[in-house]
């Protein structure tokens, strides 16, 4: 079965050729022109993937996604923005959007963050992943620590499913990049330790020790 991309974007040139150069790789796509129709078509037709412009008529794409994170879809969210500065970038993380494609962008590098995403929420593993209290179900996408349960993001999850994967080990924010973005990540690396912060204001929200450590001008360790 083809994956299925919700696109939503006002510019219909800029639509038309994602579409067609997604058509073109295989997937199945559906174009929303504005905010309110692509939060419609993505309450009924769950797609894979949701392709989201943040300047929207109608409803913007930040607000179409925290209202579908507010009802609990996790659909990977990559948001189209013409914006790069850190405030919005962290905007966005707010909002639930998983990644983000700064306008202009490469045709080559949206589809490989397109593939990476789609990879990630086709690849069901049942294992767990056990760290100090810290455990993590990757079939069902459980996280807790001790009795606690914590709600993730998908790309907080993937990031704390790589550093569960090699705990103790000191991973360069190269290497994190590489493995969790899934693709030579051309934005600003300050990426990473958004991320990490998140992850550690939820693990850490009850006054739990901090397992998530930095290692200056390296990277990060998984480390009690
Ligand atoms: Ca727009």
């Amino acid at each position: 079965m083809k994956p299925h991309i919700l696109l939503v974007e006002d510019e219909a040139k800029l639509a038309q050729f994602v579409q067609m150069e997604l058509t073109h790789e295989g997937y199945q796509v559906t174009v929303a022109e504005d905010g309110i129709t692509g939060l419609t078509q993505a309450r009924e037709t769950h797609p894979d993937l949701i392709l989201l412009d943040w300047m929207l008529p109608g409803l913007s794409g930040l607000e179409l996604c925290r209202r579908l994170r507010d009802t609990g879809d996790k659909v990977p969210v990559v948001l189209l923005t013409a914006r790069d500065d850190v405030q919005d970038r962290v905007a966005g993380l707010d909002a639930g959007a998983d990644d983000y494609v700064v306008k202009p962008f490469s045709i080559e590098e949206l589809l490989a963050r397109v593939r990476a995403h789609l990879r990630r929420t086709h690849e069901p593993d049942s294992e767990a992943l056990h760290f100090a209290d810290l455990m993590l179900h990757q079939g069902s996408r459980e996280v807790s620590r001790g009795q606690r349960a914590i709600e993730l993001t998908a790309k907080e999850f993937d990031l704390l499913v790589y550093l569960m994967r090699h705990p103790r080990q000191v991973l360069t924010r190269d290497r994190i990049l590489e493995e969790v973005w899934g693709y030579d990540f051309m934005g600003d690396s300050n990426i990473i330790e958004v991320y990490i912060r998140y992850l550690r204001l939820k693990l850490e929200e009850s006054g739990e020790s901090r397992l998530i450590q930095t290692v200056r001008g390296v990277g990060y360790v998984l480390r009690d």
